[in-house]
């Protein structure tokens, strides 16, 4: 079956040069800066050479730039990353004895790497690159910071992902009735997402009647009952990027305390939509819907962050938590996704995806945030 909802991007070539040339920008027109840069993190390396293996490293100076992998990703590097020249790690060598000489031919004595580097790699590289007599400094996140502002590109893939959410959506509403297992719910919903060439960004949740109180419940047996509420948290990886998407509805007629939950948390998901636009702090967004779920005599049940980046990861670095003081920039990818959990009843939340432009916040995802009963 020929997927239908990867129109926009395909075509389109990803400014994996350009973005190449912000990071030298950032990282070596700094002050004391390295010679060199090592990116070892798969997802900064697909944002910066369209890599899609799970292990290789990129080496750059002001001037050069290496890609090295091994043997395994051989002839896949060779037609993903065409526009830099490619080492292969001999296949009885450790890839770190590699990177270090490539280091030095490169002519660096202070190698900058990633600070996301787990301590055994940053050790292992450290004992190999002093051999060579380079040194190895963590820098911080540099990739991070770009990835931040999504370009044209990403914004259509972005978009592509979160219209097949909303279709995924769609599609698995027949399951809302009686008798159906949340765990059916849950792989109805992969199934699509698998079919239309996508994968699921992370494992999806389907959650009914009490266990709408778990903001992340894992599906189990349990039969859907008339006067549930029903949770489902999924997101689709398409084409390298995420989305991410969730609704709680009601199964027959919601009650008036259904409704009322669902309502606050409508309202302080609306709100804070409105309220986003370049400049204002994530932690003052998510402030602001704490005051609405406050009003109603809810805040105290809304127990995580409002919303997160989303990108090639689901959760791609800041969003909307208390700890955001960065201002927000147009070109931001965020979920927004209040919601209040209240043990041994349940719980709501709606997620939607939107960006950040100039004038506020577009949405990604449509699918409609009004209260949805399904009695059939
Ligand atoms: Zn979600
Ligand atoms: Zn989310």
């Amino acid at each position: 079956m020929v997927p239908q909802y990867q129109n926009q991007a395909v075509g389109l070539s990803a400014p994996y040069p350009e973005r190449r040339a912000k990071l030298r920008q950032a990282v070596f027109a700094g002050r004391r800066p390295p010679d060199a840069l090592l990116v070892s993190n798969p997802a900064n390396l697909y944002y910066l050479t369209g890599f899609t293996g799970s292990f290789g490293a990129l080496l750059l100076t002001p001037d050069t730039e290496r890609f090295l992998t091994s043997g395994i990703y051989a002839t896949q590097a060779q037609s993903e990353v065409a526009d830099i020249p490619i080492i292969l790690n001999p296949t009885l060598q450790e890839f770190n004895e590699t990177l270090a000489e490539t280091t030095k031919q490169l002519g660096a004595r202070l190698l900058g790497v990633e600070s996301g580097m787990t301590i055994a790699g940053l050790q292992g590289l450290r004992k190999a690159m002093r051999a060579v007599g380079v040194r190895v400094k963590p820098i911080g996140a540099p990739v991070e910071q770009l990835r931040r502002v999504k370009d044209g590109y990403e914004l259509a893939r972005l978009r592509d992902a979160a219209a097949l959410a909303d279709a995924a959506f769609e599609h698995c509403q027949r399951l809302f009735q009686p008798e159906v297992a949340e765990w059916d719910i849950a792989m109805e919903i992969d199934f699509y997402l698998r079919r239309q060439g996508a994968y699921p960004a992370f494992d999806t949740i389907a959650v009914s009647g009490e266990r709408t109180a778990l903001p992340h419940g894992k599906p189990t047996e349990r039969r859907l009952q008339k006067g549930d509420f029903v949770t489902v948290d999924f997101g689709a990886k398409l084409n390298g990027y995420c989305s991410d998407l969730t609704r709680t509805v009601v199964i027959g007629k919601a009650t008036t305390e259904q409704r009322r939950l669902y309502y606050a948390v409508q309202e302080a998901l609306l709100r804070s939509i409105d309220a986003l636009k370049p400049g204002k702090r994530g932690q003052q967004i998510d402030a602001l819907a704490r005051e609405v779920l406050g009003k109603h005599g809810l805040a105290d049940y809304f127990g995580h962050s409002l919303g997160h980046s989303l990108g090639i990861l689901v959760h791609d670095g800041s969003g909307l938590s208390f700890r955001d003081k960065t201002p927000l920039e147009a070109g931001m990818v965020l979920t927004v996704e209040p919601g209040v959990y209240v043990p041994g009843f349940g719980g709501v939340r709606i997620e939607q995806d939107v960006v950040v432009t100039e004038s506020g916040a577009a949405l990604l995802t449509h699918t409609p945030v009004e209260l949805m009963e399904f009695d059939w």
